[in-house]
């Protein structure tokens, strides 16, 4: 069995963006400039912005935190965003998902200039990127594509079963897979909460990916031996701990790691890699804008 490293891997790319950011320093070039907006005080989504900055700050790139209040209408959210659309100093740029609930998601992500969408949510991407043109890739199953070409992974016709079917894991996860090139061509299955007989499928499964959001879900008796797992899963479980939690994915990692071939941790694998791939996409959105 071996460990699908994210936090190595997702350290590998970092140093390879750093070492980019560097160059275009000494050219005397403009560095990347990602911008966060977070609404609120969701405690996951402070870490995740928080992390993210603090990223950006250790490989080089210019950073900009709006951390605007709870009570936030969406009109001023919204002339939020178009200023970040018209700045010509913001390369790209993230709206942190979930919004409060008097705030159309839909509608601030279809606000979002497609040229600065790092996050890849706006359809024009999704759109572009399911017909295999250049796109900005959600970074999650971007993150899931270079961990896989990353260990050489061999999906090519491999049975790959998705768990969960959101706009942000799932769906895109199941096309990227099934599209052709290294750490795809494999044959899709995409199942969700209606589907029949989960079991059947994941035991049939060469490949699994997991987005459900269910600790422990997934267990030795659900997969076949040789399977490879990615984990994608982030449950914050209370426990009696100083942090008041602890974190788990959705598979029951020390009954199916036995069985499996390749297994991302939990924590340490497709989250990091996460971050790792909305700095690259940020890389990216800077050299586009050229
Ligand atoms: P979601 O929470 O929006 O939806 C869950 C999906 O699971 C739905 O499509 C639903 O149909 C499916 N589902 C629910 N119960 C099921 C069942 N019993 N059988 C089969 N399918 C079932 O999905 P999401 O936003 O992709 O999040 C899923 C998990 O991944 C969460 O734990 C989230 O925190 C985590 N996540 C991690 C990262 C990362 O960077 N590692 C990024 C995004 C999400």
């Amino acid at each position: 069995m071996e460990i699908l490293d994210g936090k190595k891997i997702s350290n590998d790319i970092k140093q390879e963006i750093a070492e980019e950011v560097a160059k275009m320093k000494d050219r005397g070039e403009k560095v990347p400039h990602l911008a966060a907006v977070l609404v609120g005080n969701d405690g996951a989504s402070l870490t995740y912005v928080g992390s993210k900055v603090r990223t950006c700050k250790k490989i080089g790139f210019e950073s900009t935190l709006i951390h605007l209040p709870e009570d936030t209408s969406e009109e001023k959210l919204l002339a939020q965003v178009e200023a970040l659309n018209a700045n010509p100093e913001i390369d790209g740029y993230i709206v942190q998902l979930p919004l409060p609930k008097h705030i159309n998601e839909q509608k601030v992500l279809l606000a979002v200039d497609p040229s600065k969408d790092v996050d890849g949510f706006h359809p024009e991407n999704f759109g572009k990127m399911a017909l295999d043109m250049v796109s900005f890739i959600p970074a999650t199953p971007y993150g899931i594509m270079e961990l896989l070409r990353r260990y050489d992974v061999d999906t090519t016709g491999k049975h790959t079963v998705v768990i969960g079917r959101s706009h942000i894991v799932g769906r895109p996860i199941s096309i990227l897979m099934s599209q052709k090139g290294k750490a795809a061509d494999a044959t899709v299955t995409l199942t969700h909460s209606r589907t029949q007989n989960l079991k059947e499928f994941t035991k049939n499964a060469d490949i699994i990916v997991s987005a459900l959001g269910v600790p422990d879900f997934l267990k030795a008796d659900m997969v076949k031996e040789g399977v490879v797992i990615i984990d994608v899963g982030i449950t914050r479980v209370p426990d009696s701990s100083e942090k008041g939690y602890y974190i788990t994915g959705d598979v029951d990692f020390d009954e199916v790691a036995p069985k499996a071939s390749h297994i991302t941790p939990v924590p340490g694998g497709v989250g990091p890699m996460t971050i790792a791939m909305l700095l690259k996409n940020t890389l990216l959105a800077r050299k586009r804008q050229n």
